[in-house]
């Protein structure tokens, strides 16, 4: 099944596009004003002392600025930034050659550092604590242990669920943010900004009309601006007013509240085969064919938040809202 375009916004960022319009300062990350504050403290704090920036860990769905965050703390902080990922390291020697090259200062970004086995995340605490490695050389009889000494370093670990994430691993961060979902008005000087960087001219009515559809999320943001950007380009010289949006997200079936056809294909699913619910996230996964963790992490999040599903202990039901929403009478 081809993916909606929410998801594959979600699942795969298009570096090319999203590159050049990452804020590179904390001045130009729109929002988070908590995470941000907090960051700026201990940014400034560490600068003063001439120390390296402590461990931070980022929580929040994807898509709204964990990455760009790491790449501001390397870039304020004047050091070297090394991206990679919790299923990217699958040895604890992946992880060594890691860590053995980095300077003092630099910053290490785990995505998804939650999906980090258990045998690497054991690696990690001297080295997040002590700054050393034991490494295990040869096995059996002849297994020596090694210690090698690490320079000091700053770990940023990103997650989209941070429960998922042991208490010894929790515990050695020294700060932890968790990004909330953007207003609308925020995305709206998001989009802007990317207009002005990408020299679109756009009406703050359109850029609006992009914010709400959004998903409380800039890279959602981003790519729908991407899109009608295009939409324009083909359909009228370029330039984005309310109209040529309107069509432009008609065209891919996003609705008023930002819902794609997923979205409403979990809501028919639920009303339709379970009569609104209580249903569980498997029963619901398998009847719209995806898999239960990207229904979990991608759309349920958002079907809560616009108040359409509701969690019990007994599964997942629908609100009056979301009768409302298919235009379906509440039972
Ligand atoms: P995550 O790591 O949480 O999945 P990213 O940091 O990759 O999200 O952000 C996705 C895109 O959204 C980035 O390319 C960036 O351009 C944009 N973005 C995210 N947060 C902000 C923000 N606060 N202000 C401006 N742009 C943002």
């Amino acid at each position: 099944m081809t993916k909606s375009f929410i998801e594959s916004s979600l699942a795969q960022p298009d570096l090319s596009f999203e590159t050049p319009i990452r804020p590179e300062r904390l001045a130009d990350f729109t929002g988070q004003s908590a995470a941000k504050e907090r960051l700026e403290v201990l940014i400034a704090a560490a600068k003063h002392r001439e120390e390296v920036l402590g461990h931070c860990l980022l929580c929040g769905p994807p898509g709204l600025g964990k990455t760009t965050l790491a790449y501001i703390i390397a870039k304020t902080m004047g050091t070297n930034l090394v991206v990679t990922s919790g299923p990217a390291i699958d040895k604890a020697g992946d992880l060594a050659g890691m860590l053995t090259k980095l300077q003092t200062g630099d910053v290490l970004f785990i995505d998804e550092i939650h999906r980090m086995s258990r045998t690497v995340e054991e690696y990690l605490y001297p080295a997040m604590e002590d700054f050393y490695l034991d490494v295990v050389i040869d096995s059996g009889p002849n297994a020596t242990s090694v210690r090698l000494k690490l320079n000091p370093f700053t770990l940023v670990g990103a997650t989209t669920r941070v429960g998922a994430l042991t208490a010894p691993l929790r515990s050695r961060f020294l700060l932890q943010c968790r990004l909330e979902y953007y207003q609308p008005d925020e995305l709206q000087k998001i989009i802007l900004r990317t207009a002005a960087l990408l020299r679109t001219s756009i009406v703050n009515e359109a850029a609006w009309e992009i914010a709400r559809r959004s998903r409380g999320t800039p890279r959602i943001a981003n790519n729908l601006f991407r899109w009608v950007r295009d939409y324009a380009t083909v359909h009228c010289g370029g330039s984005v007013d309310l109209d040529t949006a309107l069509k432009a997200l008609d065209m891919i079936a996003i609705d008023q509240l930002g819902l794609d056809q997923m979205d409403t294909r979990i809501l028919e699913v639920m009303l339709d085969l379970y009569n609104g619910g209580p249903v569980g996230l498997t029963a619901i996964a398998a009847a719209v064919g995806e898999d239960a963790e990207t229904l979990e992490e991608v759309y349920e999040p958002f079907l809560i938040l616009q108040g359409l599903i509701r969690r019990t202990p007994r599964g997942r039901e629908m609100t009056a809202a979301a009768y409302t929403h298919l235009n379906r009478n509440t039972p």
